[in-house]
Formats: structure tokens, sequence, C-alpha cells
């Protein structure tokens, strides 16, 4: 199969290993990260053309990450929808994995695991991490005003007590802001939206939220465009940055766009149905819609940034 991706089974010349920062390009550093979870959907397409449009558009670095470290969802065929899809597309990519062996031997997450956990470290050095064996469902039940997320919140339970999670502990009140591109700064009460999030789960893995942090760190991306659904998931990141004192992070501009929903008027989720994209591909369907409407997205994007 022929790839999209310029770069090839190892980083491309001036970069160096995973991606990070180590050339000159003048517009931002951009990403797509899919997960092999499932099989990619519309909504998934959207959101790498639009990355793609505006990465380009302002003369950018467009990165494949491939957020793999949940193994025990992936599978292989994930992985090869990933590449096939992006093909379809017609995305190309100037950094990441060009298929699934680079991605094994070069790109994969699991090779940074050791950057993951030295942050996950730092955050229980600095007092900010907490164990917890409730379950979600739980806390949520037990939530009320003025009573403490979780009764675990006082570093009751031992870091190594079996089955426990590690929560950020988010102080009250901790308001932060998001510097949208379109929109400048939008604040986002981090409590509300996330409460005391897990950043390790029950197997010691370093959770998502740590692993897209450290990532966006290490390669060095400033323009994150993912769906308005993933908005908790920048004020958290963002408050982590501002706890671990990485303020390259600060620097960092989001787009959140709007959904794209099922013809069953639900929220897409990624499966083998009508509306993922292998089966779009099967039945010799035309990405020139989601073409079109990725399109219109970017122009509207960039005229409210004033580009
Ligand atoms: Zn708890």
């Amino acid at each position: 199969m022929v790839r999209k991706g310029r770069a090839g089974s190892s980083p491309a010349p001036g970069t160096a290993v995973n991606g990070s920062r180590a050339d000159a390009a003048p517009g931002p550093r951009g990403r797509i990260a899919p997960t092999p979870s499932g099989y990619l959907h519309a909504g998934n397409a959207f959101n790498f053309l639009l990355t793609e449009r505006l990465v380009r558009h302002l003369g950018g670095h467009l990165l494949l990450r491939i957020d793999d470290l949940d193994v025990g969802r992936m599978r292989p065929e994930f992985v090869e929808d990933i590449f096939r899809s992006l093909e379809w597309l017609g995305i190309a990519w100037d950094d990441g994995p060009s298929g699934p062996d680079a991605l094994e031997r070069v790109w994969s997450q699991r090779h940074r695991s050791p950057q993951y956990r030295k942050c996950l470290s730092e955050l229980r050095e600095r007092g900010a991490l907490y164990a917890c064996d409730h379950s979600r469902t739980s806390l949520l039940e037990d939530r009320s005003p003025g009573k403490p997320y979780c009764a675990h919140r006082s570093g009751d339970l031992p870091f190594d007590a079996p089955g426990a999670v590690w929560r950020l502990r988010v102080p009250e009140d901790t308001r932060i802001v998001i510097q949208q591109f379109d929109k400048g700064g939008e604040e986002v009460d981090l409590m509300s939206v996330m409460p005391d999030p897990v950043l390790r789960v029950r197997d010691g893995r370093p959770g998502y939220q740590i692993a897209s942090l450290c990532d966006d760190l290490v390669q060095g991306i400033d323009l994150i465009v993912r769906g308005a659904d993933l908005l908790p998931s920048s004020a958290c990141q963002t408050h982590l940055a501002r706890v671990l004192g990485r303020t390259a992070f600060m620097d960092v501009r989001f787009v959140h766009h709007g959904l794209i929903f099922g013809q069953d008027g639900l929220k897409l989720s990624k499966s083998a149905g009508a509306d993922s994209l292998k089966a779009m591909r099967e039945r010799n369907a035309d990405p020139t819609v989601l073409k079109a409407m990725a399109d219109k997205k970017a122009m509207e994007i960039l005229e409210a940034h004033g580009d």
C-alpha cells in the first residue's frame, strides 16, 4: 500500500526521536491523534481534515500520533484502519509512523512511558495526587455541595493499595483560561467539568491526560484541534502543565469544534457500523462532502482568528 505520510520507517531528517521539536517550520505544530480502539468514523475524519487544513493554511507542521497506550482495547485491524482512512482522506503528515511497523518500533506511546511516569512522580512529590479505590459511579452518587469529591482526598489510602487509581487533587474554584484560537480566552471551572481526574489507572498505567500532555510537550505541539467534548481535557491538561511548571504549554492554542452526529442523530462511536469510514470505503463512498465541511469550518475559524 502507498502511504501518504512522508515520514519513513524512522524519523525524518532533522527530527529528534519521537517527533520532538527539531525543525524550523514557521507555522504552528499540530497533530492528528487517533486512538486504535475501534473503526474510525466521520467525526474522526472531520477532525483530521480540519486539523490538516488549519496547519497547512498556517504553514505549519503536521504530526501523526497514534494514542496506543491502552493496549487492552487496541487491535491490529484498528491500527491498519487509521492508515487506510488517512490515505482515503488524502491526508499527508510530516512526522509520525508511516505504518504499523514504524509505530511499533519508533512511535508507540509505550516508548515514552518513562516520561509519563516521571510526570506522575513529580505530581506525587508535589502532593497533587491521592490514591482512591472508589468506583466513578459511587463518587458521582455521593456528590453533594460542600462535600469533598472523594473521602480519600485526605490521602489516607496508600498509593500502592490494591486496585487503587491515582487521582489529581483539584483545588476548589480552579479556573482555567483556555486559549481558543478562534475565540480568545475562555474560562473553565475545572472541578465542575472534570473533578479529580484519574491520572494512573488501576493496572498502573499512566492515564490519557498525562500521556497526551507529555506528548504535546515533547513534540512541541502548539495547535490542538479537538471536539468540543474534549474541552474538559484541555482544561485538565492546562492545569496539569501549570502544576508541573511546564510553561511551554501555556502557548498552546486550541480549537474545539462541534461534533458530527450519526444518521440516527446520536453521537458517533467507533464501530464497524454504517457511519464508519471502513463501511464508507467499502461502498465506494467519496470523502468530498467531509472535505468540503472541513474546508468551510477551517475558513470560518481562520476568519474569526483574523487570517
Ligand atoms: Zn476515593
